[in-house]
């Protein structure tokens, strides 16, 4: 299948993209991420009854930051995007990984490793400086009595960020392309059902069988390192 020039393509990335570059996923351990149960580490109340655990975790996350790459399924998006008019890349991942394999304007629905939020004002900033890093907790530059800020991310619960993006680019797209997604977490597992209901065409690129597999019109099982760049090179033949 060839994706036409002038054709408008939209991805969603999960845990999967990054396996291979050594981040995990948690649906295939068990449910743990890291060993930790979702519910002890992203959730707003473990955040408010254990924040020294959660902070510590996520710092653990951002630090793991500098130790990995992206790997040929992250350069495979960037060459899609080059061939492509109209793309858009939406990641439910909190690393770094597209950016660095040479995506340009990535949405990250689920939140970022490499930005803090402030606990009052809500602003973000880039904190990576290894000060930023360690374990004890970190103070926002935004308010004039420095608050506490916490990890940038979406947890379980919170609002999914940048949605009306989301929805608008999903509703006029071609091509709905999903890859590396254990199809569990919502609304996420659900845009390929309003890409379905807009006659786009699904494909979906994954290790294994996911939970809403049912709802795509192409499947290709493997790793996305692996399989990831020839697809990409068919679809801009
Ligand atoms: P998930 O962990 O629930 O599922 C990952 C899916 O990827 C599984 O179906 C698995 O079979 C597949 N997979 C594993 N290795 C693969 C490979 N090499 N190639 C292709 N597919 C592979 O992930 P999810 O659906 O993204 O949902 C998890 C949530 O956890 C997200 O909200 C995300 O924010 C968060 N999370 C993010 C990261 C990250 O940023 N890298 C890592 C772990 C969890």
């Amino acid at each position: 299948m060839a994706i036409m020039l002038g054709s408008s393509v939209v991805i969603l990335t999960g845990a999967g993209i990054s396996a291979e570059s050594g981040v995990s996923t948690f649906r295939d351990n068990d449910g743990l991420w890291e060993n930790h149960r979702i519910e002890d580490v992203a959730t707003p109340s473990a955040w408010e009854n254990n924040p020294d655990l959660v902070w510590k975790f996520y710092q653990t996350r951002r630090r793991q930051l500098l130790q990995v790459e992206p790997n040929p399924a992250h350069f495979a998006l960037a060459k899609l995007e080059q061939g492509v008019d109209d793309f858009t890349l939406i990641t439910q991942n909190v690393d770094d990984l597209h950016e660095r394999g040479g995506s340009s304007n990535v949405i990250h629905m689920h939140g970022r490793l490499r930005t803090l939020r402030c606990e009052v004002s809500k602003k973000f900033e880039e904190r990576m400086e290894e000060e930023d890093l360690q374990n004890h907790f970190l103070f926002c530059t935004c308010c004039a009595e420095p608050n506490r800020v916490r990890p940038d991310i979406v947890w379980f619960g919170e609002m999914p960020m940048h949605l009306e993006e989301i929805y608008e680019a999903v509703g006029r797209c071609d091509y709905f392309i999903v890859i590396g997604s254990s199809g569990h977490v919502y609304p996420a597992a659900g845009l390929v059902n309003v890409a379905n209901s807009c006659g786009a065409k699904t494909i979906l690129v994954n290790f294994e069988n996911p939970a809403n597999s049912f709802a795509f019109d192409e499947i290709h099982l493997g790793k996305a390192g692996e399989i990831l760049p020839d697809l990409v090179n068919s679809w801009l033949d």
